[in-house]
C-alpha cells in the first residue's frame, strides 16, 4: 500500500512542497481539492507533479463501493473499499438541524462485545488519520456538498472500531477534520464513543479537546458488564466515572452514557433504578437504544414497552435520559452489520 496524501496536514503539505521545490501555493490547491474529496488525479496540477505524488501515494484511499437507502427515513449507508480493499462502513443520518455521519475507526475490532457485529472477525488493522478522514469527505461529495455548504454537518465515532485503541491516529484525525479551509467540523460537533479504555479517556482530557465524550455503559456493575463486554475485566465502572468526572472539569462538556437494551440481561425496572443511583447529580446524559439484533448472536433486544418503562424510570429519577430511534434498520443500521452481510455474500 502507498502513503496516504490526506495524513498531512496543510502546514505539512506546504513543508512537502517545499521540500519537492514546488511554489507553495500548490500546497493550497492540494489541500482543497483533498478536503472537495477529489482524487489525486483529479487535482488541478501540473502532470509531472500529479504523476511524482501518484508514485509515492494513493490516488484515492477510500471510495463508495455500495451505497444503500434506507425507505423507512433517508438514512443512507455506506460502503467503503480502502486502497488494501478492505471494507468498512458508514451511516449518513438525516436530522432537522443536520447530517450526521457515523464513521469507523479501524477495520474490525478486537474489543470483543457479545452483541457486536463488528468484532466477529477480530481486528484486521487500524485505520489511519486520512482514512476516517477520507470517508467524510467522500459522502460530503457524493451528497452534494461544498466546503461551504457541506452535507456533513456533524460526526460521530460510532462506526467499526474502538476509536481509544487507535488513538493516534484518531488524534490526527480530529486535527485534521478541524483543520480551518477543509472541512472544518468543529470538536464540538463530534462525539467520540468508547467502550472504556480507561488510559485513552486519560490521553483525551489531557488533550482537552471539547468533543462529545460517550461511553458505552451498558451495565450497572462490573460482574453483569463483563457479561457482555469483555473489557470491564480490564477497567472498573468506578474509574470510568472517574475519568469521565475530570473530562468534564478539564473541558466543561457533559458526557454520554450509552445503554443498549437486552431483554433478559440489563432491561428490568431494577436495573434502571442502580443505574439512576450510578449516575445521580453527574453532569451527564443517557443514551438508550433497543439492541438491532445480530444475526451470528443470541441475545435478544427489548421490547418497545420495556424501553419506554426503563427510560421513564431514569427521567423520573432525575437523570437527563433519551430512548433512541433506531434508524435504517431495513438496511442494516447497525454496527459491522453491512459489512458483515457483504462478506457473506447477501449483497452480491
Ligand atoms: N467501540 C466504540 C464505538 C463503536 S460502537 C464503543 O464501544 O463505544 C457504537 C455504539 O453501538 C456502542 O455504544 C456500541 O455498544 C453500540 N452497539 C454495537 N452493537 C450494537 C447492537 N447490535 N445494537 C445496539 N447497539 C450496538
Amino acid at each position: 500500500m502507498k502513503k496516504i496524501l490526506s495524513d498531512l496536514s496543510h502546514e505539512e503539505l506546504s513543508s512537502l512542497m517545499e521540500v519537492w521545490g514546488e511554489r507553495s501555493f500548490r500546497a493550497d490547491q492540494i489541500f482543497t481539492g483533498l478536503m472537495q474529496g477529489k482524487r489525486i488525479s483529479e487535482l488541478p496540477l501540473p502532470a509531472a507533479l500529479r504523476e511524482r505524488l501518484l508514485q509515492e501515494y494513493e490516488d484515492a484511499p477510500v471510495t463508495i463501493a455500495e451505497t444503500f437507502c434506507s425507505q423507512e427515513d433517508g438514512t443512507k449507508k455506506f460502503l467503503f473499499r480502502l486502497s488494501d480493499g478492505n471494507l468498512i462502513e458508514g451511516v449518513l443520518m438525516k436530522y432537522k438541524y443536520g447530517n450526521t455521519q457515523c464513521v469507523s475507526t479501524q477495520v474490525g475490532c478486537r474489543m470483543g462485545c457479545k452483541f457486536c457485529a463488528s468484532t466477529l472477525n477480530g481486528l484486521v488493522r487500524n485505520l489511519s488519520a486520512g482514512e476516517i478522514l477520507g470517508q467524510i469527505l467522500c459522502v460530503n461529495r457524493a451528497e452534494g456538498g461544498t466546503l461551504k455548504e457541506r452535507a456533513v454537518t456533524n460526526v460521530v465515532l460510532m462506526g467499526s472500531g474502538e476509536p481509544l485503541d487507535n488513538l493516534d491516529n484518531v488524534l490526527g484525525f480530529l486535527r485534521r477534520v478541524s483543520e480551518e479551509g477543509g472541512i472544518a467540523i468543529s470538536p464540538r460537533n463530534i462525539s467520540l464513543s468508547t467502550c472504556g479504555l480507561v488510559p485513552g479517556m486519560r490521553r483525551l482530557t489531557e488533550e482537552g479537546i471539547p468533543l462529545n465524550l460517550t461511553v458505552s455503559l451498558h451495565a450497572t456493575d462490573d460482574r453483569e458488564r463483563a457479561r457482555i463486554m469483555p473489557v470491564a475485566n480490564r477497567y472498573r465502572i468506578e474509574e470510568i466515572l472517574e475519568e469521565c468526572a475530570r473530562y468534564f472539569k478539564r473541558t466543561g462538556r457533559r458526557y454520554i452514557f450509552e445503554y443498549c437494551l437486552i431483554s433478559g440481561e440489563n432491561s428490568d425496572p431494577a436495573h434502571a433504578e442502580r443505574l439512576i443511583a450510578l449516575l445521580k447529580g453527574r453532569p451527564c446524559h443517557v443514551n438508550l437504544i433497543r439492541l438491532n439484533a445480530v444475526e451470528e448472536r443470541t441475545l435478544q433486544t427489548a421490547r418497545e414497552r420495556e424501553a419506554q418503562r426503563f427510560l421513564e424510570i431514569l427521567r423520573r429519577g432525575g437523570i437527563s435520559a433519551t430512548l433512541r430511534r433506531s434508524m435504517g434498520s431495513d438496511i442494516g443500521g447497525a454496527c459491522g452489520q453491512l459489512r458483515a452481510s457483504y462478506e457473506k455474500g447477501e449483497f452480491h
